[in-house]
């Protein structure tokens, strides 16, 4: 800029010894005079030399190239325009108020810069910041534009990432309303040479869905990521799928759009990356998507999909299935709720939410969840089998101490009492219909247990 401005001051006394009024710039003139009625001087020439004279500092590339006139009314000093190298700075309305088109030489006051050589940029850290920035930004398209993938795009977008979807059905203006090009053909997305395609579909119809896509129209080595909440199976279906060139990346965000409301930080990010080519450009854009939930705040957990879906019976599969059986109750708020019960009512909430579909997917496609299901159901029995253990044991001291207060006879009848007396002397529960002593019914599982 130094040099620059010094060049700029030496050019114009330099032509200032030219005869009077004042030479004025070929710029200048135009704007103020018709040609005709002036006599033109060249002195491009004779200034570069003066310019040279003058100031040893103004090379050949950076001497003005000017055209001088004579008779030119005195006007006021503009301050001559910034060279190009500066312009890429300015608001674009600064830049189209001087009308300067974007890269093209700097004319004014007949001062024609060819090149600046002197200028250099001063901002590289901030240059540099924003070019690791564009870097970062990634075309995804999402498959599976439901729930899920709504509720990911829209911190997508936030991100500044292009967005392309398509689903089944047409979503298409809540798509718009997110800034997302809507495909209602697959064909037409994978045209679009997506740098990650994510399959976020319905875990039952994942197969079918990437079965659908037309992959010899994406690009060679497409970065293919799964957000299914199982992992070993999506993790199977993508290494038999796509071809060799294609990058994997398995993950499973833990949250969803009812837990996550208030946004992901601190929530646990599962991934593995299954296959990403073994090169800098792959390996950033992976880590480029992973930085997408990293910068969210999410907790980033590398694991591989065998030890996630075994985690996830245990947390995730056990979570919906006590969700759900609770919503079969059809649980109410009431006057009297403790902080236990709102807690029970905020699961069945938070699990009834998804659909049925996603728990359905948990339980077909996690080897480990029947087993969960079968140790849940032990579990409850034996929380009931120590209950009716310990009524057995009031029975029998009430029916063999004589502390039994008299059956009513009412209800359950002498035979009944006499065949219930029975059945203990023999060891054996007494009958399920019978009703025990203080009028309460003992429940046939229990007694089909015994
Ligand atoms: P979902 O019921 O599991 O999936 C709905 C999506 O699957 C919709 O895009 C739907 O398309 C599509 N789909 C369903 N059946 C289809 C079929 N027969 N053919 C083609 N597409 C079909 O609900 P979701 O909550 O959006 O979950 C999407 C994925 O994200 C699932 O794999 C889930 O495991 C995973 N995930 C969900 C959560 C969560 O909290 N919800 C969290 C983590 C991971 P249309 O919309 O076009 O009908």
């Amino acid at each position: 800029a130094f040099v620059w401005r010094t060049c700029w001051k030496k050019a114009e006394p330099a032509a200032s010894h030219l005869k009077s009024p004042r030479p004025r710039c070929e710029a200048h003139t135009r704007t103020q005079h018709t040609t005709h009625q002036r006599p033109r001087l060249s002195g491009g020439s004779s200034l570069r030399k003066r310019a040279r004279e003058g100031g040893k500092m103004l090379s050949s590339s950076t001497a003005p190239s000017l055209r001088l006139h004579h008779h030119q009314p005195a006007r006021p000093r503009r301050r001559p325009p910034a060279p190009a190298a500066y312009r890429q700075f300015q608001s674009p309305a600064a830049a189209s108020r001087r009308h300067l088109p974007a890269g093209a030489a700097v004319r004014a006051r007949g001062a024609t810069i060819r090149a600046i050589d002197a200028a250099q940029p001063f901002d590289y850290e901030s240059r540099a910041a924003g070019l690791l920035e564009e870097r970062q930004r990634l075309k995804i398209a999402i498959v599976g534009f439901g729930n899920f993938g709504q509720f990911l795009a829209r911190t997508f977008a936030r991100q500044g990432h292009t967005l392309l979807a398509h689903s089944r059905s047409d979503h298409s203006s809540l798509a718009a309303s997110l800034g997302a090009a809507y495909f209602q053909d697959p064909h037409d997305l994978c045209e679009c040479h997506p740098d990650v395609v994510l399959l976020a579909t319905s875990i039952l119809s994942a197969e079918a869905v990437l079965r659908s896509l037309p992959l010899h129209r994406l690009r060679r080595s497409t970065l293919f990521v799964d957000v299914l909440s199982v992992k070993e199976f999506p993790k199977n279906l993508l290494l038999t799928s796509l071809p060799e060139g294609f990058d994997i990346l398995c993950t499973h965000p833990m949250f969803g759009p009812e837990s996550a409301r208030d946004g992901w930080d601190g929530l646990p990010f599962v991934f593995d990356r299954v296959r990403v080519g073994d090169s800098p450009a792959r390996r950033a854009r992976a880590n480029a998507f992973l930085n997408i939930f990293e910068r969210e705040g999410c907790r980033m957990v590398e694991m591989c999909c065998a030890e996630h879906d075994a985690h996830a019976a245990e947390t995730q599969f056990l979570t919906h299935t006590v969700g759900r059986m609770l919503a079969t109750l059809e649980l109410s708020s009431t006057p009297i709720n403790t902080k236990g019960y709102e807690t029970l009512l905020r699961l069945v909430d938070n699990t009834c939410s998804d659909s049925f579909d996603l728990y359905n997917g948990l339980f077909m496609y996690n080897k480990n969840s029947t087993d969960l299901l079968n140790r849940l159901e032990s579990a409850m029995d034996s929380v009931k089998k120590r209950l009716f253990d310990g009524l057995h044991e009031v029975l029998r001291k009430q029916l063999f101490e004589g502390k039994a207060s008299p059956p009513n006879t009412a209800t359950t009848g002498h035979h009944a009492d006499v065949h219930r007396r029975q059945l203990l002397l023999e060891g054996k529960p007494p009958s399920p219909s019978v009703p025990t002593p203080n009028n309460v019914t003992v429940p046939n599982l229990y007694f089909c247990q015994e």
